[in-house]
């Protein structure tokens, strides 16, 4: 499994993680899931209060119960409670339900009506508190990113959790590179289209090539810039296991000259999930 420092914060986390959306569906396969990725090295678990209202960071709570310290544990505050007494409040419910005592990463879920100087003000303090390592954003675009920088300084923001994925590949354009710029972490979510994966020949030839599978090689291309990671989500143990081995997988320059055409740049249309 390839690690790398996620942004400012110099912790090395795992490029490949586990996403946790809609766990609450099946809760039995979903604990079985996580610590099986959590044996094959993929710590980086992403949840959110929204997931299942509550319902998920308990599981995850369940998952990885005596494993606390493997983990590199992220959560997120729904936007309309991102007041800084409600930052604060939805963080505290948070450790609550996961059992724990801190948050690795903690995210505003997407820009919503509070101001953002109040969500990152309740940030710095539960972080000056220890209980969160560190803190983040998701679903901001370009002008949201810079103007969270502006308001945080330099080195506070420690990830950019956005949609990414073969046939969405928006963030390309000018976020990733100013991700990049400002030491900011990209935590790609919805690697395969939320479920909706498609695959290709090329993938397919490189895969046959590489003896690896299709999606195998699609994490390799989703994690080929040194700032990116992945989250998929799976509660199948095959698909645990066929994601966590793409984690040891690097493509060659061709490769991804060979993806990129494939899957061009510019085309899919731009789309929040959660
Ligand atoms: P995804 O990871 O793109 O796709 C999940 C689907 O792919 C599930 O149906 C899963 O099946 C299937 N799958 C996973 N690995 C597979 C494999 N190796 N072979 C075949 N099928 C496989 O979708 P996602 O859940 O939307 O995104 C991942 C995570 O990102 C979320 O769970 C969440 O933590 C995060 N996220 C964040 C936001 C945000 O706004 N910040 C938005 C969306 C998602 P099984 O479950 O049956 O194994």
């Amino acid at each position: 499994m390839i690690l790398r420092p996620f942004g400012p914060t110099g912790v090395a986390v795992p490029v490949i993680g586990q996403g946790t959306w809609r766990m609450e569906r099946d809760r039995h396969s979903a604990v079985a899931a996580l610590r099986r990725g959590l044996d094959l090295g993929l710590t980086h678990i992403d949840t959110a209060e929204m997931y299942g209202n509550g319902r998920v960071e308990e599981i995850v709570a369940e998952a990885i119960e005596g494993r606390r310290d493997e983990v590199f544990l992220v959560s997120k505050v729904w936007p309309h409670n991102a007041t800084r007494a409600g930052t604060r409040r939805a963080c505290e419910a948070s450790l609550r339900r996961l059992r724990t005592d801190r948050l690795d990463c903690y995210l505003l879920h997407w820009p919503g009506e509070h101001p953002l100087a109040d969500t990152i003000a309740a940030f710095e303090a539960l972080a000056q508190h220890g209980k969160v390592r560190s803190w983040g954003i998701s679903n901001f675009d370009t002008a949201d990113l810079e103007e969270a920088v502006r308001i945080a300084g330099p080195g506070r923001v420690a990830c950019n959790q956005v949609l990414y994925h073969l046939e969405d590949r928006g963030i390309e354009g000018t976020l990733l590179p100013a991700c990049e710029r400002h030491g900011v972490a990209v935590v790609g979510y919805s690697p395969f289209g939320a479920g909706r994966f498609r695959s290709h020949p090329v993938l397919e030839e490189i895969a046959r090539a590489r003896g690896a599978t299709a999606r195998q090689v699609a994490l390799a291309f989703l994690v080929r810039h040194p700032a990116t990671f992945t989250i998929p989500k799976a509660t199948r143990l095959a698909h645990v296991e066929e994601n966590a081995a793409a984690g040891a997988l690097t493509l060659t320059t061709d490769e991804i000259r060979r993806i990129d055409a494939a899957f061009p740049a510019g085309a899919g249309g731009r789309r929040r999930s959660r």
